[in-house]
């Protein structure tokens, strides 16, 4: 693999590799951009079938972090870190602390976070050598789960999708087709069933599926049936790359709107097919920053409250995508990420340098870039 080459393909700034022998640690941190704060992404530890899918890995995902901080209007950049390695054989205090000392010696250029295959506890370890960790729990000061704050952003979300669709905020009477009722999926379902939605559940969970059933009175379909419901909005809160060539003929909804992370099988492809056929997708990273919100506030001292109340603007954000979509005539994702190069251009004169923390907060210090 050419490095350098990939590198410059997307304009990442850094790329940083630690090995430690005794640990079998072997990391990669990438820091895709720094012009609207430090590179804020999870670590996500894999057993990726070589070092080249691991770096691509970490510059893929260092860039979506980019464009899902500066929609959402955070003051944060991206990044991403991988840990080569079985997240069911090889995790250790040692590990993860080596890991935090790395992390460390970047000096708060990138702030690490949980991601696929780490978990609170792994990141609790990595807090013990670094302050530049987040999605620590609450008993430590930290902003602990995400999901309930992801919940109410996407619930928003749906509002301004209605708007744009139905000429109306109110999702009172509207049948909503949610897939997976977890973390995000359930208190979703919480809020729409307050609101007087119908609503039709699917999970791979009996537990999740019969909680639905019996709290909020859903009616339940088995697996990939939800594909087939006939409803207004279809939520997908389980995995991603489930729109693609078998799934988008089956859909019978007007709106796609839900939290799961790349929902798109092949962005450019489905997303204009879902446009062609005339169903609204709200890009999942718009509409499932509230968990980005929720840590970006554990920097700032952690209020819930006003992660909350932050959470509730992503229905203004997505309103400006949804404006930007229809008079540019582009798909959603095409007009998120125009908005998100917007926001980064404006600022693309102003460089910022990170100074640390003291009291539990995160001070910056505005740089003009030379
Ligand atoms: P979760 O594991 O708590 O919930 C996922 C649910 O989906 C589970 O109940 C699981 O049984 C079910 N599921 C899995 N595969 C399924 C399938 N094929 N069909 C039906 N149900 C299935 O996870 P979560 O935290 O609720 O996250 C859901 C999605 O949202 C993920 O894609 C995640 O990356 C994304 N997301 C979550 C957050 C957050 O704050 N938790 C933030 C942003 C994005």
């Amino acid at each position: 693999m050419e490095i350098f080459r990939s590198l410059s393909e997307h304009d990442h700034e850094e790329v940083f590799f630690m090995n430690d022998n005794r640990l079998g640690l072997k990391a990669i941190v990438a820091i895709h951009n720094t012009i609207l704060g430090p590179a804020l992404g999870g670590c996500r530890m894999w057993t990726f079938a070589s070092e080249e899918e691991a770096l691509r890995d970490a510059l893929r995902l260092s860039r979506g972090m980019t464009y899902k901080a500066a929609v959402a209007g955070l003051n944060l950049g991206g990044g991403k870190a991988v840990i080569i390695g079985d997240p069911k054989k090889d995790k250790s205090e040692a590990l993860f602390r080596a890991y935090g000392r790395f992390v460390q010696g970047l000096g708060g250029r990138y702030i690490t976070a949980e991601d696929m295959g780490t978990s609170v506890r792994d990141m609790e370890w990595v807090r013990m050598e670094t302050q530049y960790v987040t999605g620590i729990s609450r008993a430590l000061g930290g902003s602990g789960d995400p999901s309930p704050v992801t919940a109410l952003g996407v619930y928003h979300g749906m509002k301004a999708c209605a708007r744009e669709v139905f000429g109306r905020d109110s999702l009172s009477g509207l049948t909503v087709a949610i897939q997976g009722v977890g973390h995000v999926g359930y208190p979703l379902a919480q809020h729409l069933h307050a609101e007087g939605c119908r609503l039709v559940v699917a999970d791979i969970d009996r537990e999740n599926l019969d909680r639905a059933a019996r709290d909020l009175g859903a009616e339940v379909v088995e697996g990939e049936a939800v594909f087939d419901v006939a409803c207004d909005l279809f939520a997908p809160c389980a995995r991603g790359g489930l729109l693609n060539d078998k799934t988008i003929p089956r859909l019978r909804c007007k709106i796609v709107a839900g939290a799961a992370n790349n929902q798109l099988e092949d962005e450019a492809r489905h997303g204009a097919e879902l446009l062609k056929r005339g169903i609204l997708y709200a890009p999942d990273y718009v509409i499932n920053s509230g968990g980005l919100i929720n840590v970006a506030n554990e920097l700032e001292g952690y209020n819930q409250e006003r992660a909350l109340k932050q959470a509730t603007g992503i229905y203004d954000i997505l309103a400006r995508v949804l404006a930007i979509s229809k008079e540019e005539r582009i798909p959603t994702h095409v007009a998120s990420d125009k908005l998100a190069v917007k926001r980064i251009q404006e600022l693309g004169r102003v460089k910022q340098t990170y100074t640390g923390w003291s009291e539990g907060t995160f001070h910056r210090r505005r740089q003009l870039d030379s």
